[in-house]
């Protein structure tokens, strides 16, 4: 493809310098203050971008590699982009290497408009799972856990406090596309203990000095909060204090707890058991 404007809103052009300041903007993407500043994230990978496209996100750019030229996959996404007003850069390896900091990236890298949903704006029905995170701090964890809360058909996921970006790229890897698929909101702690006051359901905190065995609740028949604790400290009191029943996944061995994406997955299958039926 060569340099063009179409007769679409998008537009497309070829980089092959490392210097060219469009490179220069998706290089500083790995930065948050940067990602916040374009309220920008990426994404690697065609399928994603699919996807992406597919649920209504927009594609600002999409960045891919002169090797893909011709691939047919590769140019109906990239019309389906470009009619929807997004432009396209078709770049060297060594472009994609550097924006994606990665060695064998991807052929394809989305750039997306970044989306939180509002927390007032959520409103919890009978059979909902919202999944509350405080203050987490590891990307493969949050991205860990916004893919099992797709897989388990929960509904969201509000992140309490200082945490850690969701559209950071490992984050964003970790999902495997659920980011695109998983509502996220963020809340102050205060914030998020005011809208809990009028939470309609049941509020399960995990805890290692939790007093109930998980498997003994009943999570039937109404919205389920489940609230999981910072990976090093675990639930502040505050936080643990705003539950309704504190549970605690059994342990053997020497271990003195599971990951933090590991205890959410044991915890939103059991909350989910009834709905996810082996034939569904
Ligand atoms: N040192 C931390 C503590 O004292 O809580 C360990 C935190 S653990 C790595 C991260 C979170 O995963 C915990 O706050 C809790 O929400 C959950 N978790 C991990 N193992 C658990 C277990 N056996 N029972 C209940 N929750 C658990």
């Amino acid at each position: 493809m060569n340099e063009q404007r179409s007769g679409a809103p998008g537009r497309v052009k070829e980089v092959t310098s490392l210097a060219n300041p469009l490179v220069k903007d998706l290089k500083s993407l790995a930065l948050k203050k940067f990602r916040d500043q374009q309220n920008a994230f990426m994404a690697e990978g065609l399928k994603l971008v699919i996807d992406a496209l597919d649920l209504g996100w927009r594609v600002r750019t999409m960045v891919f590699a002169k090797s893909a030229l011709g691939n047919p996959a590769v140019e109906k996404v990239a019309a389906r982009v470009l009619a929807k007003g997004g432009d396209i850069l078709e770049v060297s390896e060594k472009i994609l290497t550097a924006i994606t900091r990665r060695d064998n990236p991807q052929t394809v890298v989305g750039v997306f408009e970044q989306k939180l949903t509002k927390l007032a704006d959520i409103r919890p029905a009978a059979g909902d799972v919202w999944v509350a995170l405080d203050r987490v701090r590891d990307p493969g964890n949050l991205g860990t856990v916004l893919r099992t809360v797709d897989a388990v058909g929960a509904k969201g996921v509000i992140m309490v406090g200082e945490t850690t970006d969701p559209f950071a790229l490992e984050t964003v890897r970790a999902t495997m596309g659920s980011i695109f698929a998983v509502p996220v909101a963020r809340a102050t702690t205060e914030a998020f203990l005011a809208w809990r006051k009028s939470f309609p359901g049941l509020v399960a905190g995990t805890h290692l000095k939790g007093a109930v065995d998980y498997r003994t609740v009943d999570y039937a028949a109404k919205p389920v909060l489940l609230l999981m604790g910072n990976e090093q400290q675990g639930l502040p009191d505050a936080l643990a204090d705003a539950c309704d029943r504190l549970v605690r996944i059994p342990q053997a061995g020497r271990a003195d707890s599971l990951n933090l994406a590991v205890a959410t997955g044991v915890m939103l299958f059991e909350i989910r058991r009834a709905a996810l039926k082996l034939d569904s």
